[in-house]
């Protein structure tokens, strides 16, 4: 990527070393579910989210101290691809949609923090929680991303894009309504693939804007996309009930539906 001319976002909140702070911090969201298969996927489905938060009666936001920023690499870049989410979604959403887009903040943090959907932890892979309108993320995920086939300095940028997707929804109300059928896979699947698109949407409008994307990228997107579809992570074909946030194929078509439209209009994938 080139993202010597972008932005950093002013809203990242790097928490990283402060996971002590997040295990003793009372929050009162009861349990942590670990679903193994979502532990793999990056991004739990925001619907199980929600289930979670229902189950254990929830919080609100959580107080913990700010640790002060460090300003490595990682940081660095992830601010930067923050920025240029925040600078497509500013000109894209109030284009498509007739209304303001607010950002989301995104959460840096190391192996345990508490959430207003339930403690984050580096099991369950980046995340989006609809109640605090934050994305959160522990950067050891990347490594494993890497290891699973999404690899390349875009791989990471399609996963905060893909989670500003979720915040995308949260904001037209998609991630709502999907609430009503809870548990139907095919909702989960259509809400995972429309993050998808809309992480590739991002995309072309950067490259556009700002020329963000080198020859490389694209493949790196793809690559990405299909490491992290269901039959990937199972190793092995999955019934359709059983999926929760698509195939392979179905990740990477949506992925790049919405990278060559640039248009949120058409990542439809619910019908
Ligand atoms: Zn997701």
């Amino acid at each position: 990527m080139r993202l010597g001319r972008s932005r950093r976002s002013d809203n990242v909140i790097d928490a990283r070393g402060r996971s002590r702070a997040g295990r003793s911090a009372a929050i009162g969201c009861g349990p942590l579910i670990v679903v193994a298969i979502l532990a793999m996927v990056f991004g739990a489905d925001p619907s199980d989210i929600l289930q979670m938060l229902g189950e254990s009666g929830g919080s609100g936001t959580a107080q913990v101290e700010q640790a002060p920023p460090q300003n490595d690499e990682a940081s660095e870049y992830i601010r930067r691809v923050l920025g240029e989410t925040e600078d497509v979604w500013e000109d894209v959403y109030p284009a498509a949609t007739g209304q303001p887009y607010q950002e989301p903040a995104l959460v840096l943090y190391d192996r345990v923090y508490p959430t207003a959907c339930g403690t984050g932890t580096a099991a369950t892979g980046p995340f989006y929680c609809p109640l605090d309108q934050r994305v959160y993320l522990d950067l050891s995920f990347f490594n494993q991303l890497a290891q699973m086939g999404g690899r390349g300095d875009f791989a990471p940028a399609y996963v905060i894009a893909h989670e500003v997707g979720h915040h995308v929804q949260n904001l037209t109300g998609v991630l709502e309504q999907s609430q009503r059928y809870r548990g139907d896979s095919r909702v989960s699947v259509a809400v995972e693939l429309q993050a998808d698109c809309y992480a590739g949407a991002w995309a072309h409008h950067a490259d556009e804007q700002r020329d963000v994307l080198d020859e490389s990228d694209v493949q790196e997107g793809i690559d990405a996309a299909a490491a992290v579809g269901d039959d990937a992570i199972r190793g092995g074909a999955v019934p359709p009930d059983a999926l929760s946030h698509g195939t392979s194929r179905q990740r990477v078509e949506w992925f790049l539906r919405g990278y060559r439209s640039g248009d949120m209009r058409t990542c439809d994938t619910f019908n």
